[in-house]
């Protein structure tokens, strides 16, 4: 019998009596909750006329809700977009040494803001600072919620209300709505650009500076690249003309690599502890990005310019969790022993993983991903470019291999590549890809060994549409 009228619907209570089982097992709230919802839903679908019900499948979508209701909306997924460091994807992979620090931080008291030896109240940064000096050579560190609360926390505690000079070249916008201009304007810096999109030279800083000057400010163009008749001014000429006028410099790096990656074979990108050496009084970089840890906004400097810093009232606003510095102390630690990095640090180890291994990972499942796909589809192993991600090195891309999954039938090829992305999206542990050229790419680099029996079962839970 369908659910033909309203009249029909039976009561909540009748529902939730023929779903005891559920109702033992998720308590009376929320199966009951779920349980009129459902009804309602059955109502529009009737005056709408949009779906049938049958009374027999009330208990079993009744169950579907509630159980979705519990399932964790965030969840793991197989990153093989290429892009290592994925903003969309929670960018860095965090170490191993992360997990039990985070583990106990989250189910015992620890001495978080209490210093042990002196039975007192102790600073909640201490560990972490004294890494970041270690690794840096600075004189003094602090940590925020990610590096764009960084860069506002300095421009704040180090220009309000007054002006910043920065480059006309460097007002970038990092993504997701982050623009530079614009966090100058909501921490009430005025902006002053200088020099041109492709040049600007030491006399256009020196020009621009005034009475209102509070700050100079270098910015790592991080997600693009500036190339043919170009000219900028290097932060250590800029921390002269800096000093020559008592005003501090800032430099915003982004991605913020504490290793010279060049012996990896990747690009060198600026590191932290050359923008001190170099006279910066402050520079800013993210915790998860190439630094490989949690989400957070490092900021080391002089002694000086971080106790400003620190002293201003947004740093408590945007301040981390216990949770946070029990992850970056964990993962900075590993760079104490820089030699095992490439094995502590998942990042590094993902970024440099070697061809032939990533070929051979695309090769192992090719045959698994032909029958996954069906008939409809060629699948090859193909070389491909996986890029770093996180706008860190963007024009660097890393040769990689994946499969290329391409539909036999030119016509409605298209729509073919959609479902099929759409069909892995959806297994219980996400796949996901990326659609170029007609085609569904499958890059291999970031599924290693550990997770291969698990991707192996996935691909061979799903079909073909008949
Ligand atoms: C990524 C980036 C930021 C923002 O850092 P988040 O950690 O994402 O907040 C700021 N400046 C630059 C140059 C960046 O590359």
């Amino acid at each position: 019998m369908t659910i033909r009228t309203p009249a029909q619907i039976p009561p909540v209570h009748r529902l939730l009596a023929q779903a005891a089982g559920l109702v033992a097992e998720h308590g009376h709230s929320l199966v009951a909750r779920e349980a009129k919802a459902l009804l309602e839903q059955v109502r529009a679908d009737l005056l709408l006329g949009t779906a049938q019900h049958h009374p027999g499948d009330l208990r079993s979508a009744l169950a579907q809700r509630v159980h979705s209701c519990l399932a964790p909306h965030l969840r793991p997924v197989f990153n093989l977009t290429g892009t290592v460091i994925h903003t969309n994807l929670g960018r860095a992979l965090l170490p191993q040494d992360a997990v039990p620090a985070v583990t106990a931080a989250m189910l015992a008291p620890t001495n978080l803001e209490f210093d042990l030896a002196a039975g007192q109240r102790g600073e909640r940064e201490d560990a972490v600072e004294a890494l970041l000096r270690q690794l840096t050579g600075a004189e003094a560190a602090t940590v925020v919620n990610n590096n764009a609360a960084a860069v506002l926390l300095t421009l704040s505690a180090l220009a309000a209300g007054r002006e910043c000079v920065v480059s006309r070249g460097e007002l970038v916008e990092i993504g997701g709505g982050f623009r530079m201009p614009d966090v100058m304007a909501s921490a009430g810096v005025r902006l002053v650009e200088v020099g041109t999109t492709n040049r600007t030279h030491p006399a256009d800083y020196r020009r621009a500076i005034g009475a209102a000057t509070a700050l100079l400010l270098k910015v790592h163009t991080s997600n693009y690249r500036v190339e043919g008749f170009t000219a900028s001014v290097g932060e250590a000429e800029l921390a002269g003309i800096a000093r020559e006028h008592g005003l501090p410099l800032a430099s915003d790096l982004g991605a913020g690599c504490l290793v010279d990656l060049s012996p990896y074979g990747l690009p060198r990108e600026p590191m932290p502890q050359d923008m001190l050496a170099a006279g910066c009084d402050v520079v800013t970089f993210s915790g998860d990005k190439l630094l490989g840890g949690p989400q957070a906004g490092l900021l080391v400097g002089t002694r000086d310019v971080i106790a400003r810093i620190r002293r201003h009232p947004l740093k408590r606003a945007l301040r981390v969790s216990k949770l946070t510095l029990a992850a970056l102390e964990a993962t900075l630690r590993l760079y104490l022993r820089p030699e095992s990095l490439r094995d502590t640090l998942p990042t590094l180890r993902l970024l440099t993983r070697a061809l032939p291994d990533i070929e051979a990972t695309a090769r192992r499942f090719e045959a698994a991903l032909a029958r996954a796909a069906g008939p409809a589809f060629d699948v090859r192993v193909m070389p491909l470019k996986s890029q770093i991600g996180s706008g860190a090195l963007p024009v660097e891309l890393l040769p990689s291999a994946g499969l290329q999954v391409k539909p036999q039938a030119a016509k409605g090829s298209g729509h073919a590549v959609e479902a099929l992305a759409r069909r892995l999206r959806s297994l219980p542990r996400a796949v996901i890809g990326r659609v170029a050229d007609g085609a569904l790419l499958l890059d291999f680099r970031c599924l290693e060994e550990n997770d291969f029996d698990a991707f192996a079962a996935q691909l061979a839970a799903t079909h073909p549409a008949p």
